[in-house]
């Protein structure tokens, strides 16, 4: 039985444990689910960022790749045909042309190396004219080419690269791009060429157009990019106008690689619809396993509980039965030993003859008591103990009835009886047999299981529609944790009295329900050591349906005398 009960204890503990380290893990995965899909969804963004600054690079780059198609002989040639003719070829002029078209750059200019026109305005610069197709010479320079930086830096870097790019593209700021041309052959530099860049025209077309068309609304793409010149720290584009910028927003921060430097992009995610449609999954995904989890947490106490509580009556049903076994034999006993002793006519005087009836009497009283205790019981779990004669009845009259006849029996036992009745007691239906049982087997209790103080008090009462009575005893109470259990057939209180107090733990279930069967409910009121109050209480009886109400009763044989009543009396 012990083992059994260890092998419950370790499978709910088993049960308890694979229930939690499966909602942990269930957790963690829709935890991981969840990032991943938010990641992902993050990672196709940045990746669009990464598409749009490929894209721009691409439309930046124009200008080189065009240059780039004369292969590393092309600029030996160009510089070969320029000191012959003083022109530049007319396939680089066409590839210029094709540039020209391009709205970035709005002027393209080409400076023979080791010439200086910022200089010397006599020196040779020559200006792309896209109507002809021609080098003209050039006579107003802006600004953007000679003001010292966009050509200087070119050559400068040109030198400090020692000439290792065919090509090489040095950008000024976001003013102008210079390629110097490099004869690859002999390491020589030809000519710089320089295309002005139209900042007009990228920063109220180009930008917010790209940025527009590539990330659209933000409530849509989940993303916000903004182009920033870091220089002058301004906004040149926004992908969603409706959004400000903060700098503490900000997720990504990426420069355009070999652009303009200090136009950065900077984006901000934001919870776009897939990343909402994730952790709305998320939520529900937990409200589902939470429910889950909390069912099957509940079923298994429910059935830890319940078996526990199956167990405990079986254990009290198989110790019920010995001692029923043991309680029917004591009287039928005795009762054979006086009847014997009568029949074989040992036993002829009369006082004597008295004694032996007497016994007998008082011993079939006590058979009965607990074959009727037995057969209600059986009644009741067979759900055939409907059989009920409800009238209206006057309970404060029943009650002082029963005071009445038990009153001698009580006080010879050294109690106080008392009884306390509020006046104008409504009437209630009920069966007045069910309430002499009730009454008998709350006094019977109090008897039982009062020591130092021995008071029996009953109490009438009427209170919100209901009447109710009240049997208290100052005896030995109950704990707290036992209140609900004594209703239970079969349950005693583990306790040194109770174990010296004869009883199978019926007497209070009988009481619960005949209390329910007349529509009427039972309360406990007890502390250890105190003394307890059980109440029963009944509704109040209407006069208006008295009549119908009468009709309800069935009729039956009349009750058996309840128990107490020949023991009670003197
Ligand atoms: P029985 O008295 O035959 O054991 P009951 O069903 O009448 O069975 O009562 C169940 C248990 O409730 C008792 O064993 C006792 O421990 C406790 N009990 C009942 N009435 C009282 C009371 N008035 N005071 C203290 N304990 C009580």
């Amino acid at each position: 039985m012990n083992n059994l009960k260890n092998l419950r204890a370790i499978s709910f503990g088993i049960g308890l444990i694979a229930v939690i380290a499966l909602t942990v893990m269930n957790i963690y995965s829709l935890y991981e689910l969840r990032e991943s899909s938010i990641e992902s969804a993050k990672e196709n963004k940045r990746s669009h960022i990464d598409e749009f600054s490929r894209e721009v690079s691409w439309h930046f780059n124009f200008p080189s790749r065009e240059v780039r198609k004369f292969g590393d002989d092309g600029v030996g040639h160009f510089q070969e045909y320029y000191a012959q003719t003083g022109k530049l070829p007319t396939k680089l002029r066409k590839s210029l042309g094709t540039v020209s078209e391009n709205r970035i750059f709005s002027e393209i200019y080409f400076t023979p190396h080791a010439t200086d026109h910022c200089i010397d305005f006599m020196q040779p610069m020559f200006r792309y004219n896209p109507d002809t197709n021609e080098m003209d010479r050039a006579d107003m320079v802006p600004e953007v080419v000679c003001d010292g930086i966009g050509l200087a830096r070119s050559r400068v870097q040109t030198m400090i690269d020692e000439l290792r790019w065919s090509n090489q593209i040095t950008y000024d700021l976001h003013r102008s791009m210079t390629i110097s041309l490099i004869n690859r052959s002999d390491n020589t530099i030809f000519g710089h060429l320089n295309f002005v860049i139209d900042r007009d025209y990228l920063v109220n077309e180009y930008f917010p157009e790209k940025l527009e068309d590539k990330f659209g609304e933000a409530d849509e793409s989940g993303i916000v990019v903004w182009l920033i010149d870091d220089v002058f720290t301004n906004i040149i584009g926004s992908s969603d106008p409706t959004y400000d910028f903060n700098w503490r927003e900000i997720d990504i921060r990426q420069r355009f690689p070999d652009l303009p430097e200090n136009w950065i992009l900077y984006a901000k995610f934001i919870d776009s619809p897939t990343i909402a449609a994730s952790n709305a999954s998320w939520i529900r995904n937990l409200l589902v396993l939470g429910t889950a989890v909390f069912a099957l947490f509940g079923a298994l106490i429910f059935m830890y509980i319940t078996s526990k509580r199956e167990r405990e009556l079986a254990q009290r049903q198989a110790g019920f039965l010995a001692n029923v076994t043991h309680e029917l034999k004591t009287p039928l006993a005795a009762m054979q030993a006086a009847g014997e002793n009568i029949s074989d006519g040992r036993v002829t005087d009369g006082n004597r003859l008295k004694t032996y009836g007497n016994h007998i009497y008082n011993e079939s009283i006590r058979l009965r008591k607990m074959i009727d205790k037995l057969l209600d019981i059986a009644r009741f779990d067979a759900g055939t103990s409907n059989t009920i004669q409800r009238a209206p009845q006057k309970l404060d009259e029943m009650a002082r009835q029963f005071f009445r006849d038990h009153y001698n029996y009580v006080t010879s036992k050294g109690f106080r009886f008392t009884l306390a009745s509020d006046t104008n007691i409504p009437l209630a239906m009920v069966d007045s047999d069910h309430i002499e049982t009730i009454l008998s087997n709350l006094v019977e209790n109090a008897l039982k299981y009062s020591t130092d103080t021995k008071e029996i008090h009953i109490g009438i009462r009427q209170k919100d529609n209901h009447v109710s009575l009240h049997v208290r005893d100052r005896g030995v109470g109950i704990p707290k944790r036992a209140q609900k259990q004594i209703f239970e057939k079969f349950y005693r209180i583990e306790d040194t009295l109770t174990a010296r107090t004869k009883g199978h733990g019926l007497g209070l279930s009988i009481v619960q329900n005949l209390v329910t069967l007349n529509g009427g409910r039972i309360d406990v009121e007890s502390k250890p050591g105190q003394g307890s109050t059980f109440i029963v209480s009944f509704p109040v009886f209407l006069e208006s349906t008295q009549t119908d109400k009468k009709s309800e009763s069935t009729p039956r044989k009349k009750s058996r005398k309840m128990t107490g009543e020949s023991e009670y009396a003197e």
